[in-house]
């Protein structure tokens, strides 16, 4: 409210409330315009108490709930609630937090100070309100930039902004997946435009052989990183290409060519836009290897170097991150896709159309060969990584031969193994706990190994009960998203409410949540029904299943396979011992890898590049069991969760599919089950709350995205941009 409108409203009307009412509300939307507040606890709590109904149908948007309450409003339940002084704690907090200057990246990528790392991804999952995620790739971005900023690490961060996003998913009466996309409300979003060094809004085009695409740039806050999301839903576009990133994945390869274009040559130019100069940057996947030959035309440009000198500079700057261990999985175009949306930039950069070519060529002169972005991912970087130990063996063979005359071990791709934010995963009665057992500081400090030894003090009573206390939640979560399904199909009444008494915190639980890609075989347990049927059943020690996880739209396999396993509810065989839940988010995942006993994972070895939901399981107190691929491989040590197998494989799918199957039907019942059920005088499974321990004592810090940003920073970072080298542990 501005002076001019106080001074002509009558002054009785003018009280101090109704001012400090639409203060209050200032304060509560800036606490919300930095997606810090993801990850408080606290701030969560204080959000979800001013109106607890709203909050879950908003999706937890912060700004959708302002946007609804006026100030008086707001102001009311702040005194009903007694929330004043939390939301004066938490903006000082937040104040507090983007102030700091001493953090862990000012004292080990100093140099990185005045040219910070930039760091480019296609997807961001930040928050179930934000839906620019599609899965694992977007969630770990997600995860690597709130570890930057937890750190100190100095970092910008570019994507594409998808005003639809992924979709949602929902099954119809026969439990098969429909796709639906909604509209973003860009209101309801804590982003803002971004504004050039000349204080004018971004627009940054992009040349190709056919017109000039334009794209605007949005600002967005997490934490201390900016992260910057490219948009082409702008006046000057073509109706078509307004549409350009509207979806997440969406659409043809020509399609892809042009968001990747956005994403990396589009980019780099919104940061020289901004003002920003990288010290180095990030390809965090294929998607935005386009970005590096704009770096190198920018070079040649402003230093006159050739373009031989600028790529080999460029190359310096640039790390490369691999995830895909399937050949099939890496994106590839055609040479005329390639010309005519880089053909205007090659001319600036003085290059043949083959010499283009060449650079996404494994065989540069081979022209039946498409342009791979991994290859010049690969080309144009002098750091590259795969996410896991296993993953970094199988790129190197994958990769080979790109440089015949080395031998496997001598490729140059080294490895980091992926981890995940701790406080974006942590069950807030999982903190507590941890708060009372863990150094006072741990928060800090949760890349370190010494940290989580304290585990080992913790009363195995107390860490039972939150765990059930967890595990209830999740059973409460289920069971209303299960009605709520159950009602949305039109199902009997009586059905609705079985659906609401579903599942037995008694009993042994068992989550399986991930894409429903065919690799990733989530029908493993179904192999012989009826030795399941004989687990789901039996009398004294029982289990229940629930399952989560979307099929990407054209994967018909995934979809007949989610139907399989949603329709199972009704099989009288499985009597509602195994359930489904729509939707697979970062809100449905967070609940369930807060609550479950066990965390099932079993893909086709070694297909899984590394994976992280089971890191996040280990964090709330559940247990792994999980082949032996990708992050479990080198964190398994036979006492701190459970191995499928023994990490072989057969050269035919169908004999592996057997064996793996064997194995965990093995491992079920004469380990996992055994372990649950085996309770002491005081009701407790001491030897499994043991492997809880262990668990969460060795893997916690290893596999936190703070230790996986220190990694990066100092084995990549600070070299790339110029710094002390530090020699990677490349394998
Ligand atoms: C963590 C997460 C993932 C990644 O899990 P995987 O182990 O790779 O399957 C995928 N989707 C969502 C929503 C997540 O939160």
């Amino acid at each position: 409210m501005s002076q001019l409108d106080l001074s002509t409203k009558p002054a009785a009307t003018v009280t101090s409330s109704e001012l400090s009412a639409s203060a209050l509300h200032d304060k509560c939307l800036a606490i919300a315009s930095n997606l810090w507040w993801t990850w408080q606890p606290e701030v969560n709590n204080l959000f979800r108490d001013i109106d607890p109904i709203r909050w879950r149908q908003l999706d937890h948007n912060p700004i959708a709930l302002l946007r609804e309450l006026s100030p008086e409003r707001l102001a009311q339940r702040a005194s009903e609630m007694v929330l004043y002084s939390r939301i004066n704690h938490a903006f000082r907090q937040l104040k507090e937090y983007t102030a700091n200057k001493q953090t862990w990246g000012a004292t080990h990528a100093g140099v990185l100070g005045a040219r910070p790392v930039a760091y480019f991804s296609a997807e961001f999952g930040i928050h179930e309100s934000l839906p620019i995620y599609s899965g694992g790739l977007g969630v770990l971005s997600g995860d690597h930039i709130k570890s930057a900023s937890g750190l100190g690490v100095p970092l910008v961060a570019v994507g594409l902004f998808y005003d639809q996003g992924y979709f949602r998913q929902r099954l119809d009466e026969a439990g098969y997946q429909v796709e639906e996309y909604q509209d973003t409300k860009v209101e309801n979003l804590p982003i803002e435009p971004a504004i050039s060094s000349d204080g004018k809004p971004i627009m940054v085009s992009l040349q190709t052989r056919q017109e000039t695409l334009l794209a605007k740039v949005w600002k967005m806050l997490v934490g201390r990183v900016e992260l910057y999301l490219l948009d082409c839903d702008v006046e000057g576009n073509s109706p078509q290409d307004r549409h350009l990133t509207s979806r997440l994945y969406g659409g043809d390869e020509r399609t892809r060519i042009r968001q990747e274009l956005v994403l990396g040559v589009g980019g780099v130019r919104a940061l020289r836009a901004l003002g920003i100069t990288p010290g180095a940057y990030h390809l965090n996947e294929g998607h935005s290897a386009f970005g590096p030959l704009e770096v190198v035309r920018q070079s040649m440009q402003d230093e006159a170097h050739s373009f031989d000198h600028a790529l080999r500079e460029t190359a310096q700057r640039t790390v490369f991150t691999t995830h895909t261990p399937v050949p099939a999985g890496h994106d590839r175009f055609d040479g005329d896709l390639v010309e005519e949306h880089l053909g205007p930039l090659r001319d600036e950069l003085g290059i043949s159309y083959e010499q283009l070519m060449g650079l996404g060529r494994v065989e540069p002169q081979n022209e039946h060969e498409s342009f791979c972005m991994t290859v010049v991912g690969l080309k144009l970087s002098r750091r590259a990584n795969a996410v896991s130990s296993l993953h970094g063996h199988v790129s190197r063979r994958m990769w080979a031969h790109l440089w015949p005359w080395r031998v496997e071990e001598e490729i140059p791709i080294g490895h980091i193994t992926n981890g995940v934010h701790v406080p974006s995963w942590l069950a807030w009665q999982m903190r507590q706990l941890y708060d009372r057992i863990l150094p006072a500081n741990w928060i800090q400090r949760m890349g370190e190994a010494e940290v989580w030894q304290h585990i080992q003090n913790v009363d195995p009573g107390e860490l039972w009960e939150t765990h059930n206390a967890l595990k209830n939640l999740l059973l409460v979560f289920t069971r209303r998203r299960l009605s709520r399904q159950s009602r949305r199909r039109g199902e009997s009444d009586a059905a609705v409410d079985a659906a609401r008494n579903v599942l037995d915190p008694n009993i042994l639980t068992i989550g399986f949540g991930r894409r429903f890609a065919t690799y990733k075989r989530a029908n493993l347990l179904f192999q012989d029904l009826d030795r399941l049927c004989a687990l789901l059943h039996d009398s004294e020690r029982p289990i229940q299943l629930i399952f989560a996880g979307k099929a990407h739209p054209k994967d018909e396999p995934g979809k007949k396979l989610i139907q399989e396993i949603a329709n199972s509810r009704h099989n009288p065989r499985f009597n509602d011992r195994i359930v489904f839940i729509e939707d697979y988010d970062v809100n449905v995942c967070r609940h369930m890898i807060q609550g479950v006993d066990v965390w099932l994972n079993n893909p086709r070895r070694p297909l899984e590049a590394s994976g992280t939901s089971g890191q996040k399981v280990v964090l709330n107190g559940g247990l792994n069991l999980s082949i032996l691929d990708g992050w479990w491989a080198e964190a398994y040590n036979g006492e701190n969760g459970f191995a499928i197998g023994n990490g072989t494989q057969h050269v035919s799918d169908e004999i592996t599919d057997q064996r793996d199957a064997e194995n965990l039907y093995n491992v079920l019942e004469g380990t996992v089950i055994p372990m649950f059920y085996d309770r002491d005088d005081d009701g407790l499974p001491k030897a499994w709350i043991q492997r809880m321990m262990n668990s969460i004592g060795t893997l916690a810090w290893r596999f936190s995205a703070h230790r996986m940003l220190m990694d990066y920073a100092r084995t990549c970072y600070v070299p790339a941009a110029g710094g002390l080298s530090c020699d990677m542990n490349f394998r």
